[in-house]
């Protein structure tokens, strides 16, 4: 995974379990941290455990996947069927 800034490969520093952290276990599992050896920007993705991805069809998931769609659309000119 290249730097969002600069392009340079970034380095893995580390992952954290959310699993048993209550603000966070029923959303993600897994934090990642990232960081860039060039310009020292950081990232961290937040990985979605399995039962939360499958969940992800519910009525106000769906209506929030059409809402980016629709400005995707937007931006293409596009409109939505
Ligand atoms: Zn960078």
């Amino acid at each position: 995974m290249n730097c969002y800034y600069c392009g340079t490969e970034l380095i893995h520093t580390g992952d954290t379990r959310l699993d048993n952290d209550d603000e966070y276990r029923d959303i993600y599992d897994m934090v990642t941290f990232l960081k860039c050896p060039r310009c020292a920007a950081t990232v961290e993705t937040y990985r979605r455990p399995i039962h939360v991805i499958s969940k992800l069809h519910t009525a106000r998931e769906k209506m929030l996947v059409n809402f980016l769609l629709a400005v995707v659309l937007w931006g293409t000119g596009s409109t939505v069927e």
